[in-house]
């Protein structure tokens, strides 16, 4: 039972109160009042099956009930800044984390957003090589700060202020772009921009594997080994963001990049390692993680005890319930169903949210904990509603 403000209320009080560049999803805004697991309740109670996960933040479930015990816990306890005081909530996730990445990427420091963690990873990336030139491909969302909006390269999220120093390259589109899949053609234009475009030296390279905003994009096979190459010869950083491809949610991988069997220098997450609390995270090698320490470099809350405490819990639900293979299992269990539609429906590219710089991509980015039953249940509302057009 819900007796707090209706939809209406609220929106008079958005347009009243708050920034007009909020916008909502939906023609009719939903006043969600409550989440469990997969499901959203609206304030009349209907149920909702959500299959965009707050854009891929809610990993293992809405209000998983370990989760928020961790939380809670937490909080009765203490929550705090993130310096001063030793707190093992910190300590404990950082290296839980690690566990699950490769090579020497050991070193965490959090943040409390993806934005945050890819500034501080552009600017490690500089700081590391002294150099300024980025390189991040056309298509790209990587936040909205100073630098990120730089690496970010879609216009609408570009705002005219200064973004100094980044590159765009072709994007490896294996949907729209003019090498198909070949990965290795789309490569030679990072050569090129660092042969044509630079001093021959760069700070680095940004890439998500799958691109998240810019339409559930897989990079072309082939491109990241060559582009990682080109970036190391030229005494680069390459900085893999997993703010939505990672922590699972691929189903064949932990992270993103793995598919693609490259090792990145400096790896960035958020949304999904907090299961919908603000948790950031940049994670490095021991070596690269020195150059923090030139400055004093501080984040008030960025891994604050509650925060630590809730990520750490959302990291052994994801083990304990196998959720890695149920996004595999489920994951290609709702493929199948989707691709069977599209046979149906001529020219309805697959995949609910809208997304892709021309808005044509229908984003499903569920909870992991989506089920067989849940994706029947999808599909067959897709179809309702795709016969419907
Ligand atoms: N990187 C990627 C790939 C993202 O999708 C986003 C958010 N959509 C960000 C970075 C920025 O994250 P945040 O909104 O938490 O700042």
């Amino acid at each position: 039972r819900y007796d707090g403000p209706s939809a209406a209320e609220i929106l008079r009080k958005r347009s009243e109160f708050l920034s007009p560049s909020m916008f909502y999803f939906y023609k009719k805004p939903l006043n969600i009042v409550d989440g469990k697991m997969q499901y959203l309740f609206d304030e009349d109670g209907r149920r909702y099956l959500d299959a965009f996960g707050g854009i891929a933040t809610i990993c293992c479930g809405h209000c998983h009930p370990e989760v928020i015990e961790a939380i809670i816990n937490q909080m009765k306890r203490l929550q705090h800044s993130t310096v001063l005081y030793l707190n093992h909530a910190i300590a404990d996730f950082a290296e839980a984390l690690a566990s699950k990445l490769p090579g020497d990427l050991k070193v965490v420091f959090f943040t409390n957003s993806g934005t945050e963690a890819n500034e501080l990873a552009l600017m490690i990336a500089r700081l590391y090589t002294g150099c300024h030139d980025i390189i991040s491909l056309r298509n790209a969302y990587h936040g909205n700060a100073a630098g990120t909006m730089g690496a970010t390269a879609q216009c609408n999220w570009k705002f005219n202020v200064i973004q100094s120093g980044v590159h765009h390259a072709l994007n490896p589109d294996q949907y729209r772009g003019i090498f198909g899949s070949d990965g290795e053609k789309y490569a030679k234009d990072v050569q090129e921009i660092i042969d044509f475009g630079t001093s021959g030296r760069v700070a680095g390279f940004i890439s998500e594997a799958i691109q998240g905003v810019g339409g559930i994009l897989e990079l072309a096979p082939g491109y990241l080994p060559s582009v990682y190459n080109s970036i190391k010869k030229a005494g680069g950083l390459c900085i893999a963001d997993e703010v939505q491809a990672g922590f699972a949610r691929t189903g064949s991988h932990f992270w993103g990049f793995e598919a693609h069997g490259v090792v990145p220098d400096i790896v960035t997450m958020a949304k999904g390692i907090g299961n919908g609390i603000p948790i950031g995270a940049v994670v490095t090698t021991p070596e690269i993680a020195q150059v923090l320490t030139r400055r004093s470099y501080f984040n008030t809350f960025g891994g604050n005890p509650v925060c630590t405490a809730g990520g750490h819990a959302v990291l052994k639900v994801l083990e304990k319930e196998k959720l890695q293979e149920n996004a595999l299992v489920v994951g290609s269990y709702l493929k199948d169903g989707l691709m069977a539609l599209k046979e149906k429906h001529e020219n309805m590219g697959v995949l609910v949210g809208k997304g892709g710089f021309y808005g044509n991509v229908f984003r499903i980015t569920p909870p992991l904990c989506f089920s067989k039953e849940d994706s029947d249940f999808f599909v067959d509302a897709m179809d309702i509603a795709l016969s419907k057009l």
